[in-house]
């Protein structure tokens, strides 16, 4: 299964794509969990990568390009992938098609998750991660049982910096203007589900594993 999971920020991409990865056993390749990593590490890219994210730019198309190609080319990708956060221009969806065309891995299905902006704003502003296993929670509808730490290995729970108010509409600001016009280029592939983003996990899961398993 060749999947990329499309939609805003806050939308519910990371939450579907760990459950979807596990289903069909396909890697859940986050751009921007490649790019935190890095940042974390204090790699030359993640030093690079870092002003962008802080500021709710998006990373240059070069690197990102660079970078999904070499991912994509790792082993693990053999047998299908789940793209959770790329393309996010037209230039990266461009260089996406030329390179699954040279490996010959055409994408099955992108999954656009619709969700409203008011909504995104109150999911992002609330999400708090774990800095050990990288589980998500929402201090509203999935609240972890102390707002310090994380249910199921108690590491520490921590606020991402771009998902501050402030940060949160300059994503949505550039998602609307760079990568929302990716959903006509995909459409015309007739590529394109979308599937409402509104509700709980496990509905919008069956959703899509309907679509997938039709
Ligand atoms: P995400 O976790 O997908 O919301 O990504 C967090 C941040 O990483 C974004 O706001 C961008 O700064 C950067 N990023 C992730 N993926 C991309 C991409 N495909 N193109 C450019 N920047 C990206």
């Amino acid at each position: 299964m060749n999947l990329i999971l499309f939609g805003p920020p806050g939308a519910g991409k990371g939450t579907q794509a760990k459950k979807l990865a596990e289903t069909y056993s396909i890697p859940h390749i986050s751009t921007g969990d490649i790019l935190r990593d890095n940042v974390q590490k204090g790699t030359e890219l993640g030093l690079e990568a870092k002003k962008y994210m802080d500021s709710g730019e998006l990373v240059p198309d070069d690197v990102l390009i660079g970078l999904i190609k070499v991912r994509l080319s790792e082993p693990d990708a053999n047998h299908g992938y789940l793209l959770d956060g790329y393309p996010r221009t037209k230039p990266q969806a461009d260089a996406l098609t030329d390179i699954l065309e040279k490996i010959s891995k055409p994408i099955d299905y992108v999954l656009n998750i619709d969700v409203q902006d008011e909504e995104l704003v109150r999911r992002l502003s609330n999400r708090r991660i774990c800095n050990s296993c990288g589980a998500s929670y929402h201090l509203e509808f999935n609240p972890p049982k102390t707002n310090a730490n994380c249910d199921s290995c108690e590491g520490k729970l921590y606020q991402r910096d771009d998902d501050k108010e402030e940060v949160i509409l300059q994503r949505l600001s550039v998602y609307k203007k760079q990568t929302q016009p990716l959903i006509k280029y995909y459409d015309d592939q007739n590529i394109l589900v979308t599937i409402d983003g509104k509700g709980q996990v496990e509905d919008i899961f069956n959703k899509i594993t309907n679509i997938l398993n039709d």
